[in-house]
């Protein structure tokens, strides 16, 4: 039976046999005991399940992995050791040099950094497009070259909700495989491969965990890309010979998360660590919860600065005035979650006054915890970024990001208040 996400967030990806711990224990071990050879050869050469080294896989970071496969509906999952780490590994499971991806400008700073900075570096050439851009000029940036089509959900920091039948479509009549980072919305609020997303990218630091205590990433593979015979993907479709002479494309199911486990994992090593799986998979606990009151915190608060005579703009999606609204209606039903951003009326100078009269909400270079905080990105998160990139990822100087926490409504806006009153 298909339980609702609010669910599995409660009993996925965890199901103890007799006598066993009820939430599952931290396997805390690098490595595994087995009696035969036979046993172990089994293992390496993927012919039985189990664990042999935490490197590729490791029962606790199974636990969490399993939980968000089931929250994505996908077919495997992997765990990363970052978000960044995630978004690395996709891309070097499909690129080499002289290949290229196409990826929205509108995604976190770190991410554009990577695909901007260190790809070229490595031959592997990042072709930007506006999100908002209509599909047939997105579709030119597409050559024979074009591995994989990257998005996000809810765009940080700009909070541009992805139109995802647009991107699909475009996916789809090229045979790319369409990559989005769901961070921000969470499997809670948007489940991307029910809008034709192949692979789906997390920061589980974030809303996953919930409590800023582990660092985390996640791939999940949607089991529904063919890559059997399609020219973008050779290396998916001649024998591994570092793997066994195994055939990714050939494989009945998973082939893109097991080419990225198999090879990817075990030549660069950013794995889960337990600890850290335990942390997100206890977190995802109440992950519906929590988005429910982030999204509703979130509306209140827009709904209040936009109202403020010291407020420039506010960009969230619940705003019935915002661009994203009707979007959002569509593909994020329940709520958009607790990210905004904002704009005070006059300087820079202005803004980093407000945020340092806050008295609750706290400075921070984190979003998506339980605890409302607030960053400048322009001088922290995006600050390798020219005035040019910035404004081609949708961040004005003046932005003020603020990530809503759960706290009671009241003392969130009662804090906004008072600050503003100083400025
Ligand atoms: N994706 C998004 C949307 C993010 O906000 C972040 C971090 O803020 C990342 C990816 C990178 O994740 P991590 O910090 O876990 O490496």
């Amino acid at each position: 039976m298909a339980y609702k996400p609010d669910t599995i967030c409660v009993q996925g990806g965890y199901r103890p046999k007799n006598g066993e711990s009820r939430i599952p224990p931290i396997a805390q071990s690098t490595t595994f005991y087995y009696e035969s050879t036979q046993g172990m050869a089994d293992l390496f050469d993927l012919k039985a399940d189990g664990y042999f080294y935490t490197r590729l896989a490791n029962p606790t970071v199974a636990a969490f992995e399993g939980k968000v496969t089931e929250l994505e509906g996908g077919v495997a999952g992997i765990g990363c050791s970052s978000g960044m780490a995630a978004s690395t590994l996709a891309v070097f499971t499909v690129c080499g040099a002289g290949d290229n991806i196409v990826s929205s400008s509108a995604i976190y700073g770190g991410t554009f950094n990577l695909f901007s900075v260190t790809l070229p570096k490595l031959g592997i050439e990042t072709r930007f497009f506006d999100p908002d851009a209509p599909a047939e000029e997105i579709e030119k940036l597409i050559d024979d070259k074009t591995r994989l089509i990257f998005t996000e959900t809810v765009a940080n920091p700009a909070i541009k909700i992805l139109d995802f039948d647009k991107i699909a479509a475009i996916a789809k009549k090229h045979q790319v495989l369409f990559a989005v980072d769901n961070t921000l919305a969470t499997p809670v609020l948007c489940r991307p491969f029910e809008w034709g997303a192949n692979l789906i990218i997390h920061s589980t630091t974030k809303y996953l965990d919930g409590h800023a205590a582990a660092l985390g990433g996640m791939i999940v593979d949607g089991g529904n890309f063919n890559f059997k015979g399609n020219p973008r993907y050779p290396s998916f479709n001649v024998p591994d010979e570092s793997y066994h002479g195994l055939v990714y494309a050939d494989l009945p199911a998973a082939q893109f998360a097991t080419k990225c486990r198999a090879q990817m994992m075990r030549d660069i090593g950013a794995m889960m660590a337990p600890q850290n799986a335990f942390l997100a998979w206890l977190g995802c606990d109440t992950l519906a919860l929590r988005m429910e009151r982030h999204s509703s915190n979130a509306a209140k608060v827009a709904a209040y600065l936009a109202g403020h005579p010291k407020i420039d703009w506010v960009w969230h999606a619940s705003l019935p005035d915002n661009k994203y609204h009707a979007i959002a209606q569509k593909y994020l039903p329940k709520g958009t979650g607790g990210m905004l951003s904002f704009g005070i009326k006059g300087d820079v100078k202005r803004a980093a006054k407000f945020m340092e009269a806050l008295k609750l909400i706290t400075q921070e270079t984190h979003v998506a915890d339980v605890r409302s905080c607030v960053l400048h990105p322009a001088s922290t998160t995006h600050r390798q970024l020219s005035k040019e990139e910035l404004e081609e990822a949708g961040v004005p100087e003046n932005l003020v990001r603020l990530s809503v926490g759960i706290e009671a409504p009241e003392d969130i806006l009662a804090d906004l208040e008072q600050a503003l009153e100083k400025v």
